[in-house]
């Protein structure tokens, strides 16, 4: 593998891991990547679609309640966040 494409797949690994790590930053004692999911459920009645102009799929969409837990305080808090599903 030519050694510019695998910098480019480094740096999208680590751009990847640092979003993850940002959205999972504590609310309350605000430690970077303190959170780890513990559950997520469907919430009923917000399946919707989407369909992107560029693309002629259209794609379904349901909003799930994620909890989360701190690492590092404890605290717990929940999320809404919009997972694909076909
Ligand atoms: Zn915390």
């Amino acid at each position: 593998m030519p050694l510019i494409l695998v910098l480019v797949v480094v740096g999208l690994l680590i751009i990847v891991s640092i979003g993850q790590a940002y959205e999972s930053t504590c609310p309350k004692c605000g430690r970077f990547g303190g959170g780890e999911k513990i559950g997520a459920k469907e919430i009923p009645g917000t399946n919707y679609t989407r369909r992107e102009p560029h693309n002629r799929y259209i794609e379904h969409y349901v909003k799930v309640r994620v909890r989360c837990r701190c690492k590092h305080c404890g605290h717990r808090w929940e999320k809404e966040e919009s997972r694909r599903v076909g």
